[in-house]
């Protein structure tokens, strides 16, 4: 079967490369999938979750935003964070959740609001994988 080659790089780490069937990604517009064949494409990335087919299996991996360039057979993101479902503390996300809330939540004028809502998106997308 033809495959895709696909890697999820950050600034720390290789955090996935595999062969996979189909890559499903958060882009800015939707979500877009890509399959064996696809056109180039460079296309920037929300924060929220990416799935692939390997195996027979679908497989989830959090991501925080990036990019996504298509090339050949080859999926790359680059992303400041990635974690695959099965690596994320869902205790720490859940602090990371009520902190940005209270943030998002105050009035105060030193609060960096644009910051704080996307550190609220990080930590919704990270729980929205429990049990995946
Ligand atoms: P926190 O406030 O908990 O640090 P954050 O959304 O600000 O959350 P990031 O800036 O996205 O964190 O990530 C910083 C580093 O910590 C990255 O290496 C990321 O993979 C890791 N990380 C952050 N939150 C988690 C989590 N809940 N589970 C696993 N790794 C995490």
């Amino acid at each position: 079967m033809a495959s895709l080659r696909l890697d999820i790089v950050t600034p720390d780490k290789l955090v996935l490369g595999r062969e996979v069937d189909y890559v499903g990604a958060p882009g800015l517009e939707g979500e877009f999938g890509v399959l064996p064949g696809h056109i180039p494409l460079l296309a920037a990335l929300t924060a929220g979750r990416l799935f692939y087919k390997a195996d027979g299996r679908t497989n989830w991996v959090f991501v925080s935003g990036g990019f996504a360039e298509v090339s050949g057979d080859k999926v790359t993101i680059l992303a400041e964070s990635a974690e695959e479902a099965d690596k994320i503390d869902f205790d720490r996300a859940e602090q990371a959740l009520r902190r940005a809330q209270e943030r998002v939540e105050s009035k105060a004028s030193d609060i960096d609001m644009y910051r704080a809502q996307l550190a609220l998106a990080r930590a919704v997308a990270r729980l929205s994988l429990r049990g995946r």
